[in-house]
C-alpha cells in the first residue's frame, strides 16, 4: 500500500475535515454561546445599573409618599387640638401633640388665639407683645376725682406753684382712699421732678411701683413708674441704676407683663432698648431679650395677618409663620416655621432613614422646612401638595448620591470581572480541549498507521522466507552450499520477523503497564561484544558492518540482559536503517564515575532539532523524506526509553542533519530492587 493511503485510511466523507469539524463544534458549541452569553450579560450589567437607580427613586417616591401623608396626619391633628380644646381656659397644654405644646412653652414659638364671650384670648397668656383687638378699658380708678385733687392740680399746672402743690397733693395722699393713691403719687413725683427734688420724685416713684397696678390714661401705674426711674437714672447720669433698672424693666415689658396697644408698646420697648444701651446692661441678657423680643414680636405679626385675613402661610419679614384654625368662633394656632424647621421636621426625616433628606417648599419657592439641595442633586424626587390655598412642593433627596452611585459601579466591576474571568476560562478550556482532542486524533491517526506499516513488515519477511522455502521445497537449489546460504536466511528473516513481534509485545506490555523485567548481575564487556557480534552477523548480508570499541573489564551493572538488549539492538538498527550508502555503524562503551555509558553512532541523514524533541514519543517518526522509504512505526525508541528507565539510566540522543546522530545509554553500577 503506498505510503500517503495508509496515512489517510478510507473514512466516511465529510463536508469538513477533522480539525475542520473540531472548529465548528468548538464555535458552534462553546464560542457561539459564550459570546451570546456574554453579550447577555453586558446588557444585564448596564440594566443592574439601571434597576439600582430606579430602586433608589422608588425607594424615594416611597418617602415622598410617607411625608406626605405624616404631613396630612399633622396638621388634621393640630386642627382636631383646636376643635377640642377648653377656650375658656385656664389654659390647659398637657393633652396637646408634644410639637404644639414645646412651641406654647418657647416664647415666641407659637400662640393659640380663641374668640370667646369675653373677646380674643391668648394662650400662653403673655405669648404675644400688645393687644391685638380693641380691650376694654381697664378698670381700677375712680372716674370722678374729689375736688382737692382738682385744686391741687390747678396749683401744680395752672399756677406752677410746685411747693404748694407737693403740699397738696402729700395731704391728699394721707387722706384720701387708697384707690386713689397711685393717681396722686404718681402726680406728686411728677410735680416734686419739676421742682428740681429729684431725689424725692425717684423715692416716690419707687412708693408707686411698689402699689398695686392702677391704670392711670391708659398706662399702668407700676409701667409709668418704672419709665420714669430710668429716665430719672439717665437725667443724673447714674449708669449703675439705669442699667439695673432698664434691663429689669425691658424683661418685663417684652416678658408681657403689661399688654399694651401696639404704638404704646412699641414705643416703650425703644425707649428700654435705648436706656439699656445708655447704661451698657449686661450684653448677654439684653441680647437675649432682644431675641426673644424679636420672635415674638413676629409671632405678634404673624397673629394680627391672621385675624385679618386667615391663610396657612403667613410670610413675614422676620419670619414664615404657619397657622392652623377653626372658624365660629375663631380658634387659631399660629407657629413659627423656623420652630418647626429645626424641632419637628428632623423628627419627620428621621422616621425615613438615616440617609434620606428633603425640604418643604412654599408655594412662592422658599424652603419652610429643611434646607434646598445642590441645583444638581441626582436621584431627587419631588411632589406637589395641598396644604393650604397654593400646592407646596416637597423634595426628597439621598444624602449621600455618591455612596449610591459609587456602590452602583462597583456591583458593576465585580460583575463584569467576573465575566471577563469566565470569558478567559471558557477559552482557555477551549485552547486546552483543541489541543487534548489534536493529540487525541493524532494518536489516532498515529495508529490507523501503525496497523498499516506493522502489517507492511510482516509481509516482507513473511515474501522473502516464502520464496525461499518453496524454491527449496521443489528442489530448485540442489547446490549444499547455496541451500545452507537460504536456511541461513530464512533464519535471519525469521529472527527479523521474531523481533518485530517481540517489540510489538513488548509495547502493549508496556503500554498496559504489565511489562516485567528480571535484573540479574551482568557484565557488560562480554555482553556487549556479543551483541555486536551477532547483529554483525544478521545483517552482514546487506554489507554494513558494526564496529565495536568495548573495553575489558567494564564494571558490572544489574539489568534485564533480554530487555537492554533489545534496546541496543533497536539503536543499532535504527542507525543501519538511517545512513543509507553508509557501510559502518559504531558500538563504543565506557566506564563513567557512577554509570557506564554504551553509545550507538551513525554517520547517516542525523534528525533535526525539532524531530529530537519527539523521537522517544511512541508513534512518532521524523518527517522527513527518509521516513517515506525506511519502514518503521514509530515504536523503536518509545521502547528504548522506557527499558532505560526501568533501569535507572537515561538515553540521549545528539545529532546533526546529514552528519548522524549518537544515542547515548547511561547505566548506574549500584545494583537495582525491584522492577519495572
Ligand atoms: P522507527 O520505527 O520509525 O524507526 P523509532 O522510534 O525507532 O521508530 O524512531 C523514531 C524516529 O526517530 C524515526 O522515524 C527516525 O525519524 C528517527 N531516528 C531514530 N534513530 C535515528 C537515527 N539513528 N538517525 C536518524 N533518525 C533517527
Amino acid at each position: 500500500m503506498p505510503k500517503n493511503q495508509a496515512r489517510r485510511p478510507a473514512r466516511p466523507r465529510f463536508l469538513l475535515g477533522p480539525g475542520q469539524r473540531l472548529i465548528a463544534v468548538f464555535v458552534v458549541f462553546i464560542l457561539l454561546p459564550g459570546a451570546f452569553l456574554g453579550l447577555f450579560a453586558l446588557r444585564a450589567l448596564r440594566q443592574e445599573g439601571r434597576l439600582a437607580e430606579q430602586r433608589t427613586r422608588e425607594r424615594l417616591e416611597r418617602v415622598v409618599g410617607e411625608i406626605v401623608a405624616d404631613l396630612d396626619s399633622n396638621f388634621r391633628q393640630w386642627e382636631e387640638t383646636l376643635r377640642l380644646a377648653d377656650k375658656e381656659g385656664p389654659f390647659d397644654s398637657g393633652s396637646y401633640p408634644d410639637i404644639i405644646r414645646q412651641a406654647l412653652e418657647q416664647p415666641g414659638c407659637g400662640v393659640l388665639l380663641f374668640e370667646s364671650q369675653r373677646g380674643l384670648q391668648t394662650f400662653p397668656h403673655e405669648a404675644l407683645l400688645y393687644q391685638l383687638a380693641d380691650a376694654p378699658a381697664p378698670q381700677g380708678i375712680p372716674s370722678r376725682f374729689p375736688p382737692s385733687l382738682a385744686e391741687a392740680e390747678s396749683l401744680e399746672i395752672e399756677r406752677k406753684d410746685n411747693e404748694r402743690a407737693i403740699r397738696a397733693y402729700r395731704r391728699l395722699l394721707d387722706s384720701s382712699d387708697t384707690k386713689l393713691r397711685p393717681l396722686i403719687l404718681q402726680r406728686l413725683a411728677r410735680t416734686l421732678r419739676k421742682a428740681g427734688r429729684l431725689e424725692e420724685a425717684a423715692t416716690a416713684y419707687r412708693d408707686l411701683q411698689r402699689l398695686d397696678t392702677a391704670w392711670i390714661g391708659g398706662l399702668p401705674s407700676d409701667l409709668i413708674a418704672r419709665s420714669e426711674l430710668c429716665s430719672l437714672a439717665a437725667e443724673r447720669g447714674d449708669n449703675a441704676q439705669l442699667q439695673a433698672y432698664a434691663l429689669a424693666f425691658y424683661r418685663d415689658l417684652s416678658g408681657g407683663k403689661w399688654l399694651l396697644d401696639k404704638p404704646r408698646y412699641l414705643y416703650y420697648s425703644e425707649r428700654c432698648r435705648s436706656w439699656c444701651l445708655e447704661g451698657q446692661a449686661a450684653e448677654a441678657e439684653f441680647n437675649d431679650l432682644r431675641m426673644t423680643e424679636e420672635r415674638k414680636l413676629a409671632l405678634t405679626r404673624a397673629a394680627g395677618e391672621l385675624l385679618n385675613e386667615p391663610a396657612r402661610i403667613l410670610p413675614g419679614e422676620a419670619g414664615v409663620h404657619l397657622a392652623f384654625w377653626l372658624t365660629d368662633p375663631l380658634a387659631a394656632v399660629v407657629l413659627s416655621a423656623g420652630f418647626l424647621n429645626s424641632n419637628w421636621w428632623p423628627q419627620v426625616l428621621s422616621a425615613k432613614g438615616e440617609d434620606i433628606d428633603a425640604a418643604l417648599f412654599s408655594p412662592d419657592g422658599r424652603a419652610l422646612f429643611g434646607s434646598s439641595p445642590a441645583e444638581t442633586q441626582p436621584f431627587a424626587v419631588t411632589r406637589e401638595l395641598r396644604a393650604g390655598e397654593a400646592p407646596w412642593r416637597l423634595k426628597v433627596w439621598p444624602r449621600q448620591p455618591a455612596a449610591i452611585q459609587a456602590e452602583i459601579r462597583q456591583r458593576q466591576t465585580l460583575l463584569l470581572t467576573m465575566l471577563v474571568f469566565v470569558g478567559v476560562l471558557l477559552l482557555f478550556g477551549g485552547a486546552i480541549t483543541i489541543r487534548i482532542v489534536r493529540r487525541e486524533m493524532e494518536i489516532a491517526r498515529l495508529r490507523a498507521d501503525f496497523v498499516s506499516t506493522v502489517s507492511h513488515e510482516f509481509r516482507s519477511p513473511l515474501t522473502g522466507i516464502r520464496h525461499l522455502a518453496e524454491m527449496l521445497l521443489e528442489g530448485r537449489v540442489t547446490a549444499p552450499e547455496k541451500q545452507r546460504g537460504y536456511f541461513r536466511m530464512i533464519v535471519q528473516e525469521s529472527d527479523r520477523l521474531a523481533r518485530l513481534v517481540e517489540n510489538i509485545l513488548d509495547f502493549s506490555r508496556m503500554e498496559e503497564g504489565r511489562r516485567e523485567y528480571r535484573y540479574e548481575p551482568l557484565s557488560p564487556t562480554p555482553w556487549l561484544r556479543k551483541l555486536a557480534a551477532d547483529f554483525g552477523s544478521e545483517i552482514a548480508a546487506s554489507g554494513v558492518v558494526v564496529e565495536a570499541n568495548i573495553p575489558d573489564g567494564l564494571p558490572s551493572i544489574s539489568a534485564d540482559s533480554q530487555a537492554l538488549g533489545s534496546a541496543v539492538r533497536n539503536l543499532l538498527d535504527n542507525a543501519v536503517k538511517y545512513s543509507p550508502g553508509e557501510k559502518t555503524v559504531w558500538l563504543d562503551a565506557e566506564a563513567g564515575d557512577a554509570a557506564i555509558r554504551i553509545a550507538v553512532r551513525d554517520r547517516g541523514v542525523g534528525i533535526s532539532e525539532q524531530d529530537r524533541k519527539h523521537i522517544f514519543d511512541r508513534f512518532y517518526r521524523a518527517d522527513g523524506d527518509i521516513s517515506k522509504t525506511v519502514k518503521g512505526a514509530g515504536l523503536g525508541l518509545s521502547l528504548v526509553q522506557h527499558i532505560v528507565a526501568a533501569h535507572d539510566g537515561t538515553v540521549e540522543c545528539r545529532s546533526r542533519i546529514g552528519e548522524g546522530s549518537i544515542f547515548t545509554i547511561r547505566l548506574p553500577f549500584a545494583p537495582i530492587t525491584g522492577g519495572g
